[in-house]
C-alpha cells in the first residue's frame, strides 16, 4: 500500500516530522531510560513507538538516526526489592548508577547489567537503536559548555521551573548536581557556589569534604533531568521524541523542557504522548522499584517477536491497553494469524481492512517482509500437538512436516512451540492441560459407554487410515451417539465423551475429540481402547 497516505499513527507521525522539520539529510529520533533497575515492559512502549516512526520514515526513503539514551550517570537513589546483595548495594546509595557494582557479578556495573539485558531483548524484536551512555558523555566532558550555559542562566531556569511549582526552589538551588570527589555521592545540593566562569566550589553534606572543581576538566558534574533533557535535544539535534503520561502533564518535565530548551539555543522536538500498557492475567504491576516486574523478555516467552510488535502496531499510541497472559493468548494468536492471512491475500476482506492489515503487518515484521505467506500452526492446536507428544518439540514437528517449507517457517514453528510450552506450563487454565495416558488406566463403565466405545473401536480399526478430515470422524461419532439415543432419549452425549477422555487423558474433558483422536494416531488410540473389556 502507499505509506504516504496510510492513516496509521506511525505514518501520520512520520509525515508530521517531515512537514515540521522540512527536508533533512537525516532525521534524529530519541528515546531513553534510567537503568535504575530492571527495565520493565511498560518502558518498552516508548522504544517501540520510536522504532515504528523510524520505520515509517525509512519507508519514505528518509535517513534516520535512532539513538537510545541510557541515563546511567543518574544517582542510585533506591534499591529495588528484586535485587540480590541488598546490603552491599546500600553502600552505593547516592553514587552514580554507573559506579555501582553489578549485584549479579556479570557486568562491569549495575547500570551495564540492566542496559545489556534490555538491549539484548530489543534486538530480538528487531530494534537496534544507537546507544548513548550518558555517564561516558558527562565523564568525558562532552557537555562542559552546556553545563556552563545552565549555570550562567541559573535564574532564568529557576523562573521557568518555579512557574510550575507550589514551593519555589531554594535560593541555594543550582541547575547541576555534583558528585563529591571524596565519597562519590551527590549530596552537595545546598552548598554549591559558581564563580561565573569555570569554577565551582562545594561542600559535601555527607562527608563534609570541601572541594573546588574546574568545569573544563571535571567529570563530576551533571545536569538534573529537567535541564538535562532539553540540553540533549539541542546537543543531539533531536527531531522527535515521545514521552509517557508522567512527563506529559502540565508542569511535567516536557512542558518545562520546552521552555528551558531556548537557553541552549534550540527548540523542542516533535512530541507524542503514549499511554500505559499493562499485563492481564498472572502478572504484577509494572514498576522497577517493586519486586514484581514484567520485562520484554517475559512477554517474549508467551508471544513471538512479530506478535509483540503487531500488538503495539495495532493500537494507536494514545490508547491504553493490556497484553494478556491468560486464556486470551489464544485469541491474540488467532487475531494475528487472521491479519497475516489478510496481509498476504490468503483470506479475503474488504479493501480498507486489508490495507490496514498490510500496513500493521509491515510494521510488525522481524527481519523483513517474508517472501510468501508463512506457516501458521494454530496456537490452540499446537498446544494439543505438543502435549500429545509429551512436550517434545522435535516429535511435534513430525505432525507438521508437510507444512514447514523454509527457514522462516522453521523459526515460526520453534518460536511458537516454545511459547506454547511455556504458556501451558505457567499460565494455561487447568482444564487446558493434559498428558496422554501411557497405558490403559483402571476404569468403571456402564453398558451404554461400553457399546459406544466398542462401536468407535471397531470403526477406527477398520477405517482410521481412510478418514479424510476431522469432520468425517466427528460425524461418525455423532452417528454412534444418535443410534444410542434412539434407544434412550435421556442419554447425554457428555456421558459418552467423558469416558473417552478418561481413557485418553484421565480427565473429564479435553480437546475436541475428532481432531484429538486423529492427532493421537491409530496405534496409540487402539492400544488405549484395547485395555477394556467392551463386550
Ligand atoms: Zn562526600
Amino acid at each position: 500500500m502507499n505509506q504516504q497516505i496510510s492513516n496509521h499513527w506511525a505514518d501520520i507521525t512520520a509525515n508530521r516530522i517531515i512537514k515540521e522539520c522540512g527536508e533533512k539529510e537525516i532525521y534524529t529520533l530519541a528515546s531513553g531510560i534510567t537503568p535504575s533497575g530492571v527495565v520493565h515492559f511498560g518502558n518498552f512502549r516508548e522504544t517501540i513507538t520510536v522504532d515504528m516512526v523510524a520505520r515509517a520514515l525509512r519507508d519514505r526513503g528518509k535517513k534516520v538516526r535512532f539513538f537510545f539514551s541510557w541515563d546511567d550517570y543518574d544517582t542510585f537513589r533506591k534499591i529495588p526489592k528484586n535485587m540480590p546483595k541488598q546490603e552491599e548495594l546500600t553502600k552505593y546509595l547516592f553514587h552514580p548508577i554507573v559506579d555501582t557494582p553489578d549485584p549479579f557479578g556479570r557486568d562491569e556495573s549495575y547500570a551495564a547489567h540492566h542496559e545489556k539485558n534490555y538491549e539484548g531483548q530489543l534486538h530480538r524484536v528487531d530494534i537496534y537503536p544507537e546507544p548513548i551512555y550518558q555517564a561516558e558523555k558527562y565523564k568525558n566532558g562532552h557537555y562542559k559548555e552546556e553545563i556552563k550555559k545552565a549555570l550562567k542562566n541559573r535564574d532564568a531556569i529557576v523562573t521557568i521551573l518555579n512557574k510550575h511549582r507550589t514551593e519555589p526552589l531554594a535560593d541555594s538551588w543550582m541547575p547541576i548536581s555534583v558528585y563529591c570527589e571524596k565519597c562519590n555521592r551527590d549530596k552537595t545540593d545546598s552548598n554549591v557556589k559558581y564563580d561565573g566562569d569555570h569554577h565551582l566550589s562545594y561542600t559535601c553534606d555527607l562527608c563534609n569534604h570541601q572541594g573546588t572543581l574546574d568545569l573544563n576538566t571535571t567529570s563530576l558534574v551533571k545536569l538534573p533531568w529537567r535541564v538535562d533533557w532539553p540540553m540533549r535535544w539541542v546537543y543531539e539535534k533531536v527531531d522527535f521524541e515521545p514521552g509517557g503520561k508522567d512527563h506529559s502533564s502540565e508542569g511535567g518535565s516536557f512542558s518545562t523542557a520546552k521552555e528551558i530548551v531556548n537557553i541552549f539555543g534550540g527548540k523542542a522536538p516533535l512530541y507524542l504522548q503514549y499511554e500505559f500498557v499493562s499485563i492481564k492475567g498472572g502478572a504484577g504491576k509494572m514498576s522497577s522499584s517493586s519486586g514484581e516486574v514484567v520485562t520484554l523478555e517475559d512477554v517474549l516467552k508467551i508471544y513471538e517477536p512479530e506478535i509483540i510488535r503487531w500488538i503495539f502496531a495495532s493500537y494507536r499510541s494514545n490508547v491504553e491497553f493490556s497484553i494478556s497472559f491468560d486464556l486470551d493468548v489464544l485469541k491474540t494468536y488467532e487475531d494475528f494469524d487472521r491479519q497475516e492471512r489478510l496481509a498476504f491475500g490468503v483470506e479475503a476482506g474488504n479493501e480498507g481492512k486489508v490495507a490496514i492489515a498490510k500496513r500493521v503487518y509491515q510494521l510488525s515484521t522481524v527481519g523483513g517482509m517474508p517472501d510468501s505467506m508463512p506457516f501458521q500452526p494454530s496456537f490452540r492446536h499446537l498446544c494439543n500437538v505438543l502435549q500429545t507428544n509429551d512436550g517434545n518439540i522435535e516429535k511435534a514437528k513430525e505432525f507438521y512436516k508437510d507444512e514447514i517449507k523454509n527457514e522462516r517457517d522453521q523459526r515460526r514453528f520453534l518460536e511458537r512451540s516454545n511459547c506454547a510450552l511455556y504458556w501451558i506450563e505457567n499460565y494455561a487454565p487447568e482444564d487446558f492441560k493434559f498428558s496422554l495416558n501411557k497405558t490403559p488406566v483402571p476404569l468403571e463403565m456402564d453398558e451404554t459407554q461400553k457399546i459406544f466405545l466398542s462401536k468407535l473401536k471397531g470403526y477406527l480399526t477398520e477405517h482410521f487410515d481412510k478418514i479424510k478430515d476431522d469432520k468425517e470422524l466427528h460425524e461418525k461419532i455423532y452417528e454412534f451417539i444418535n443410534e444410542l439415543k434412539a434407544k434412550d432419549e435421556s442419554l447425554d452425549p457428555g456421558h459418552l465423551f467423558s469416558i473417552l477422555y478418561k481413557i485418553l487423558i484421565s480427565k473429564e474433558k479435553g480437546p475436541k475429540l475428532a481432531s484429538f483422536i486423529r492427532l493421537i494416531g491409530k496405534n496409540k488410540v487402539l492400544e488405549l481402547l484395547s485395555g477394556y473389556d467392551l463386550n
